[in-house]
């Protein structure tokens, strides 16, 4: 023990390395993190949480529209931009102090720096320093993909530029068609831009259950979102303060901002992982760890969205206790990685726990599928257009649920709830034995009586 300077170096200061250092801290261990940028990573500084302030921001907007049917007149109302950054900023720069101080009150030593490796025990820190560490805990995170090099690349921004735009974009064309394409294809359209969406293939979402996805698009065209599929942005030219995106099929779209978000990579260019001796999955680019985090250096762990498992924040945290817990806890915990509720903060929401129909179809015989899509109440005097959707995947043979899919309002805060019966392995029964929850969209979820379509899959000839 002499030989080190601490039981546990922690590389990152997110989600998953904060939660790990801090429970390690508790448990007696020796912690120090290094954090190269701000403390709370991602998902506090430029992920989840401005994301859902600028949702809530968006929001507003439909609510003031909504009112009239309810018998509001609303003087026309404005939207200040630099207002909404400014408050924002204030909230993330009290969570980034919060998330500081807790790990140092929880006896963690926090240095401001970028941390790589020497080797299997050391690192050398962008402040010269060196420290010699029994167990290291890489908890990198990972970056925005630029994409190929395609001539005005330079011109394009990331969701990381995206939370600081001094000027509000009246218009905006996003690439690709994931979570965060969507996620601020709302947002903007909410705030009052003029949104295009390129996607290079046929539907947004992929992955996502088929119907969820045929849904969501209609929505968010009702929306006034332009939605281009089957081409790609191929070239940005700027003209003063504002830009061309030329797309393959040969037409272009003006924009005031063009952002691309097609997916992420986990950081691990530049660590130093050569020097000591971790492996890299051939599969994902990530780092290669078993069920509890280790790496192929047993003294080193990663966790969270470097290792490219499932790139959420609850999952990172997850990893980074049960990494302390395993190591410093003396208490063997392994992660589930099955049946993970998830949601894009699109509006519509989309939230989504267990199979696809798709999925379910594969791997069972016989399924059938409860499915409403509806008008919800408030659209009666609102006079919105707007439709919910909600699917329940069922097991024939079992009963068992195997997903629920809700596109509609509040929907994450419904899975959330409905993940925890999925989990239990709840069947259609229990959900039909729950009394409804009146008036709700979601007791929709225990009133579906009738299979919409059932599917028996023939043994094969
Ligand atoms: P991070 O939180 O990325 O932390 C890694 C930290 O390591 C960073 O602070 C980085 O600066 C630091 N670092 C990197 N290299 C070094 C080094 N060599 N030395 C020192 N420090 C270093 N997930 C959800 O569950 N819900 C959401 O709504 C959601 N919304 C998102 C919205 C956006 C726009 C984005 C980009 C992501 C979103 N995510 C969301 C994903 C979520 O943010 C990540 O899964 C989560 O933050 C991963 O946590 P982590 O600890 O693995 O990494
Ligand atoms: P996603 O993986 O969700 O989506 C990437 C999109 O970009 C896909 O539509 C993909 O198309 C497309 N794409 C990929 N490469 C290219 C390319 N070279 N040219 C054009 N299009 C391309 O990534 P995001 O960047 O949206 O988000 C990253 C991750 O962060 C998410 O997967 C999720 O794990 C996490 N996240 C979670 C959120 C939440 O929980 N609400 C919110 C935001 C992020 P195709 O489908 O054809 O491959």
């Amino acid at each position: 023990m002499a030989d080190f300077d601490v039981d546990l170096f922690v590389i990152g200061g997110g989600s998953g390395g904060v939660r790990a250092a801090r429970i390690a801290a508790g448990y007696g261990a020796r912690v120090m993190l290094a954090e190269e940028y701000r403390m709370g990573g991602t998902c506090v500084i430029r992920g989840c949480v401005p994301k859902k302030l600028f949702v809530y921001a968006s929001h507003v907007h439909e609510e003031i529209r909504d009112a009239a049917g309810f018998g509001w007149t609303i003087p026309s109302a404005t939207f200040d931009w630099p207002t909404l950054v400014a408050n924002k900023d204030k909230e993330i720069a009290r969570l980034e102090g919060a998330y500081t101080s807790n790990a140092e009150k929880a006896g963690v030593t926090i240095v401001k720096a970028r941390a790589v490796f020497e080797d299997a025990h050391t690192l050398r820190l962008s402040t010269g320093e060196t420290v010699r560490a029994k167990t290291i805990l890489i908890a990198t995170g990972g970056a925005p993909n630029h994409g190929a090099a395609i001539p005005g690349i330079e011109h394009v921004i990331s969701s990381n530029e995206v939370f600081h735009l001094p000027k509000f974009p009246k218009r905006i064309v996003i690439q690709g068609g994931g979570y965060i394409a969507l996620e601020f294809a709302c947002i903007f359209a909410g705030l009052g831009s003029d949104v295009t969406l390129v996607y290079r293939g046929d539907n947004v979402l992929r992955g996502f259950d088929e119907d969820v996805r045929t849904h969501v698009r209609r929505e968010m065209e009702k929306s006034g979102i332009t939605i281009l599929t089957g081409c790609t942005v191929d070239k940005v030219e700027k003209h003063g303060e504002s830009f061309t995106a030329h797309l393959s099929g040969g037409s272009s779209v003006a924009a005031d901002q063009v952002m691309f978000a097609i997916g992420r990579h986990p950081n691990v260019k530049g660590l130093g992982l050569e020097k000591a001796g971790v492996a890299l999955s051939p599969t994902n680019g990530g780092i290669a760890v078993d069920d509890f985090s280790q790496t192929s250096v047993p003294n080193i762990y990663a966790v969270g969205d470097v290792t490219h498992r499932i790139n959420l924040t609850p999952v990172a945290i997850r990893e980074g206790h049960a990494f302390a817990d395993t190591v410093f806890g003396k208490r063997t915990v392994r992660v589930d990685h099955a049946t993970i509720p998830t949601a894009v903060f699109s509006q519509p929401q989309v939230a989504t726990v267990g199979l696809t129909e798709a999925e379910a179809r594969a791997q069972f015989t016989h399924i059938d599928i409860y499915k409403a899509d509806f008008r919800p109440l408030k659209a009666t005097l609102s006079g919105s257009e707007s439709r919910i959707l909600m699917k329940l995947i069922v097991d024939g043979q079992s009963d068992r649920v195997l997903g629920c899919h809700i596109v509609g309002p509040e929907a994450a805060e419904i899975i959330q709830a409905v993940a925890i019966a999925v989990r239990m392995k709840a069947t259609k029964a229990d959900f039909d034995a729950t009394m409804a929850l009146h008036p709700t969209s979601a007791e929709e979820l225990v009133t579906m009586r009738t299979p919409t379509e059932r599917h028996v899959r023939q043994a094969a000839e």
